[in-house]
Order: structure tokens, then sequence, then C-alpha cells
């Protein structure tokens, strides 16, 4: 399994725009793997998970031929996640794809927004270029692709009504997704510890850098060690297992080569647009 971090910033990008702080400041100096758009991430070319503005120019610079994405999986609905507007150009007459595959976009049910529902009842009274809209719930069904991936929808614990994180699971490679969110409640570790058996991969949420918050969710350098070392303790993760630092903020004041020092120290990976990592 393989994982492409297209964007790794939280809702302001870094730089941030309109922003004068020291990191924004920075980050227009160093350039390279301290600018950072907003969130998306494709696993194996065939499932993105989210869909912010920034979704073109994603497209564009990764030669990424978004008509062969089959699976969207939206975490939530805050608008650097979800941008539903773009997804109107796949239509009959904006993108020549006769004969395409369908693509399914699959959320909570927060992602029936009138918005995503215009959009996707324009496409599909067009006739051809077929879209589905699926929702999931942790307590239901995990969701199967297409192409044979389980999706475990997970209850984030983060600003809108119904939040997931995401493990992906194909041939015995598990994935673990976990933005924008805190610390899980009990009733999900308990569900994680039913249904998830071992993960290979796990990204979680960094918004808030180096800065000491217990901000409710977002979570920080610091958290994700302890995110980590609860894993290890249910015996989903292991020492083998790959952590990386993603989603930040320009408000978690720390440079790219600030986050490998702090995150190196306990073996994390920290994310930068275009980082692939294959498990
Ligand atoms: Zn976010
Ligand atoms: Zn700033
Ligand atoms: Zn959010």
């Amino acid at each position: 399994m393989r994982i492409k971090y297209l964007g790794t910033a939280a809702a302001e990008g870094i730089p941030a725009l309109f922003c004068k702080c020291p990191t924004c400041m920075e980050a227009r100096k160093r350039l390279g793997r301290d600018l950072r758009s907003r969130t998306q991430a494709m696993i194996d070319d065939t499932i993105l998970i989210d869909w912010p503005a920034d979704s073109y120019y994603h497209m564009m610079i990764n030669n990424i031929h978004p008509e062969q994405i089959k699976t969207l999986l939206f975490t939530h609905i805050h608008e650097d996640h979800f941008y539903p507007l773009d997804l109107g150009n796949r239509k009959k007459g904006f993108a020549h794809i006769d004969g395409c595959d369908p693509l399914t976009i699959v959320g909570s049910m927060d992602i029936l927004t009138e918005q995503l529902n215009n959009v996707v009842s324009s496409m599909q009274s067009e006739g051809t270029y077929h879209v589905e809209v699926k929702t999931v719930e942790q307590d239901g069904e995990p969701y199967v692709t297409v192409d044979g991936y389980t999706v475990w929808p997970i209850k984030a614990v983060h600003g809108t009504e119904h939040p997931l994180c995401y493990v992906i699971e194909k041939d015995g490679k598990a994935l673990m997704y976990a933005h924008d969110t805190s610390e899980f409640l009990p009733e999900t570790w308990e569900y994680i510890k039913k249904n998830i058996k071992h993960l290979d991969f796990v990204s979680l949420d960094c918004t808030e850098g180096r800065v000491p918050m217990s901000y409710k969710g977002h979570m920080n350098f610091e958290r994700d060690f302890v995110f980590g070392e609860k894993l290890k303790e249910l015996g989903i993760a292991t020492d083998e297992t790959i952590f990386c630092c993603n989603h930040f903020s320009h408000n978690g004041k720390v440079t790219y080569d600030e986050g490998v020092k702090i995150a190196g120290e306990r073996n994390y990976l920290v994310s930068y647009d275009g980082m692939e990592v294959e498990f």
C-alpha cells in the first residue's frame, strides 16, 4: 500500500494567506518542504482522501488523473477538506471521459450538504459520468470499495457534527488516517480494539505542532506520541508501524526541519507536500 500526501496544512495553509507571523515569514524564505497546501492524500492511485480547494493544483503538479480515482473519502466538511463545487467539473461538457469508472463519494451524513447534492445531481442528470454518494458511520458496516479496500469509519473528535477518521485495509496492509481529531473517545478505542488487528501506517493530526495545548479537535507532537503509545498498548501498532505527523498550522510554530528533529526523536516522520510512503 502507498500513501501520497498531496497537501499537508490546516485551513490557512503555510504560509497562511495574509499572515506575517514568524513561521509564515520563514516559510516564504525557505520554500520547498516548508510550503504546505491544504490537506489531501491519495492511496494507491485509486482512493483520494478529502477534496479541498487546492485539489486542482494537487492533480496538476503531481500528474494525477482524477478520473481514475474510484473512491473519494471525506473526513469532514471544513473548507480545507471539503470543496465540492470543483467536483462539478467532472460533468459532461466540462470533462470528456466516456467509459471511465464511476466515482463513489464516501463520508458521514454531514457531507449531504446542498452544495454537494446539487453538484452530484447535476452530474447524474447528465447521464454519463456516473457518481454516487455513500454515507457511513462507525457503528455501521465497513465500506468495501469496488477494488476491494475495506474502509472502517472511525469517529473523530472535532468541531463538526459527524467528523470521521478512517482505517483502510487491503491484502493484509492497513493504514489509519486520523485528521482532524483529538484523542478518540473510549467507545471509539473499544471499536478499534474489536475490529482492527494491526496497523502498518498511522497518519496523525499535528495542527498544534510544538505548542503545548490541550485543544479539543486537534493534536500536537506530544499528543501524537501518546496516541501512538496507546495503539501500541492495544497491540494494534508495533515497533514496525510507521507513524507520520501531518496537517500542520502556522500556529503550531514549527518549520519542516524543526518538526523532523522533534518527531525524529520518537522515530515519527513529518509529512510534506508530495511525500510518498510505501509499506
Ligand atoms: Zn483540517
Ligand atoms: Zn502565520
Ligand atoms: Zn477541520
